[in-house]
């Protein structure tokens, strides 16, 4: 049978390296995708291959649509094929209210976390649309509870970025549905990752964890478990749809 592929990106890393060693378990081949850190990129393959698995590391910045392309071009030159996607990449700005936004940050969150994941699709779906002649696929994004739930007094503005990110899957679902692609997306909540370093890291998921009906911050794996799941089979018939792993929240 042909290993089907399926690129991820930021993979090198929390939740998107979470994935990338889960999916491979299911009997993915994985293009882990990586901003500047080549070792990082380099152990999560050295993971999937020890444990039986087939992983390479491509490298590039997503706020570059041509390093975007050139991406595109790389992993499927490589494999000859593309069936799957995790939109995984994202940032979180500093901790501040709209009165102290500026345009290059938000532009900079905007490009980061939306822009990049727009292109990434428009570039899968060439890859995959039965309209091409390809198989079909399955795409999943990473959004983010903070879609609905806002992100008072933290970063609207990243919120913001992913209640774009929800829109586009819903929009796209349906648009590629008839092309044997689906679209969905994981809303994880507050999750054990560095992406909190830059605002307080662990004394902020701390504080926050009172706020959480289960009373503790989620795990990489946790998220990753979700995402594997829309991935696979076992969710054939949902297209458009959005899995919270958030602990209640
Ligand atoms: P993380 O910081 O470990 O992962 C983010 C990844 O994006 C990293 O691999 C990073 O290198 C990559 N990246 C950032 N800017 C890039 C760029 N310009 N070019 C290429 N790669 C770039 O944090 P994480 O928590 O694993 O985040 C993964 C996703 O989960 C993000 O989209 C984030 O918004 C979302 N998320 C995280 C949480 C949480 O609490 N950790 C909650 C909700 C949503």
């Amino acid at each position: 049978m042909t290993q089907k592929t399926l690129l991820i990106t930021g993979a090198s890393r929390g939740i998107g390296a979470a994935t990338a060693i889960r999916a491979a378990r299911e009997g993915w081949r994985v293009a882990v995708h990586y901003h500047q850190n080549s070792q990082a990129a380099q152990d999560v393959c050295d993971a999937i291959t020890h444990a039986g698995g087939q992983a390479d590391a491509f490298a590039a910045d997503m706020a570059s649509e041509f390093d975007i392309k050139s991406l595109f071009d790389r992993v499927l030159t490589h494999y000859g094929r593309l069936d799957g996607l995790v939109n995984n990449v994202g940032i979180t700005p500093l901790l501040g209210r709209v009165d102290e936004m500026d345009a290059l940050r938000l532009n900079q969150i905007f490009t980061t976390n939306i822009t990049s994941a727009f292109l990434c699709c428009g570039h899968a779906v060439k890859a995959m649309s039965t309209r091409y002649g390809h198989a079909g696929g399955v795409i999943v994004n990473v959004s983010s509870r903070a879609a609905q739930l806002g992100s008072a007094n933290r970063y609207v503005d990243y919120a913001a970025s992913k209640a774009a990110l929800d829109t586009l899957t819903i929009g796209l679902a349906r648009e590629v549905a008839m092309e044997g692609i689906r679209v969905n997306a994981v809303r994880p909540g507050m999750i054990d990752t560095c992406i909190h370093d830059k605002n307080g890291g662990r004394q902020d998921l701390n504080r926050v964890t009172s706020t959480i009906p289960m009373q503790r911050i989620g795990t990489p794996d946790e998220v990753a478990s979700a995402i594997v799941w829309l991935l696979s089979e076992d969710s054939r018939y949902c297209t458009g749809t959005f899995v919270d792993v958030a602990g209640g929240r």
